[in-house]
């Protein structure tokens, strides 16, 4: 864990044992939570990019514990018809982003177990090889070498997972809050001959996969965009472009409508009130972000700005028992309105 997860992690121990959550979660806790997760991979593993990997047996684990608190686990589509009853029981919805092959090896068993429905949010880009994946060109880097310099970024420095998993985390934050970095970073991946298109060969659904997740009686397609950008940087056209595109390839593998979308990064600096109503003009019935929050019934008027709840390879009984209780956005806004949208 980095310095910021252990803090945060120790402030949802203290809540969880002071009862201070159980006060706040009445006014946080809303109806249900969409559940965020990227990549399931094999107990054990190293991945330099921990932040999109979650373990097989964390998740099987999340989900027993969900299980035995009695949450309901849902399709998307039961979520948001949810939101208009006000006597249904509290659930949850399961999404992975981006389209990993290992979402149909290996979370599909775990699901399956639990007859846990879920959307998988699928870039066209994945699927076709073309996906501008700096990220996993960034985690290629770090894994290959134990000295990492980026102009204007700075030197990350270690041998060993824990700095490799924090040079990766810093990397990503900077890119997220800054994309004016990735020509820097573009060049560095370049300098390191490293080929993005053959780590996303390794990663990403193959179209047949892709019809085989799709044909599953747990499984939701969703959009998530052509090649995967920066909407919020994008014109107006090319965002409309990327998110219809990408729907309409989708639709003709699945042969099934897609009705969902997720905009990629999902964070205030990626996706915002113009992106909304360009996914609500295209005739996407809900879209999700990023931003941290739980489901209330004002999220009706907001269907193209649903917050999520990311899920981590860190969870512990304490972190799931607050974040199930809307305290991730009690504790980063703080103390603010329970609703999030845009
Ligand atoms: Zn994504």
């Amino acid at each position: 864990m980095s310095l910021p997860e252990i803090v945060k992690s120790a402030v949802y121990t203290a809540a969880h044992f002071s009862g201070l959550s159980s006060a706040l979660a009445a006014r946080y806790r809303g109806r249900g939570t969409i559940f965020a997760l990227h990549s399931i991979v094999d107990d054990g593993e190293f991945h330099p990019d921990h932040t999109l990997r979650c373990p097989v047996g964390k998740l099987e684990w999340i989900l027993r514990r969900l299980r035995q608190q009695r949450l309901d686990l849902v399709t998307f589509d039961e979520a948001i018809e949810r939101l208009s009853t006000p006597a249904a029981r509290r659930f949850a919805t399961f999404t992975f982003d981006d389209g990993f092959a290992d979402n149909l090896t290996k979370a599909l068993p775990v699901m399956e177990k639990f007859a846990a429905p879920f959307t998988v949010y699928v870039a066209t880009g994945m699927i076709t090889r073309e996906i501008d994946a700096w990220w996993f060109g960034v985690a290629a880097l770090i894994r290959s070498h134990d000295d990492v310099v980026i102009p204007g970024l700075g030197r990350f420095h270690g041998a060993d997972a824990p700095s490799k998993q924090r040079a990766y985390s810093a990397i990503e934050a900077a890119v997220h809050e800054n994309f004016d970095l990735l020509p820097a970073i573009r060049a560095a991946l370049a300098a390191a001959g490293i080929q993005i298109r053959a780590l996303v060969d390794k990663e990403a659904l193959t179209e047949a996969q892709l019809r085989v997740l799709s044909a599953h009686p747990l499984v939701t397609i969703g959009g998530h965009t052509t090649t995967h950008p920066n909407l919020a940087r994008a014109t107006p056209a090319t965002a409309r472009r990327e998110m219809a595109e990408n729907r309409t390839f989708l639709e003709q593998i699945t042969g099934k409508p897609v009705d969902h979308n997720a905009y990629p990064f999902g964070h205030a600096g990626t996706c915002g009130e113009r992106e909304a109503e360009i996914c609500r003009t295209l005739g996407f019935r809900t879209a999700v972000t990023t931003r941290s929050g739980m489901l209330f019934a004002e999220h009706r008027r907001h269907l193209h700005a649903l917050p999520r709840i990311c899920l981590t390879r860190d969870e512990s009984p304490s972190t799931l028992h607050c974040k199930l209780n809307g305290l991730s956005r009690a504790f980063n806004s703080p103390l603010g309105h329970p609703v999030v949208a845009m």
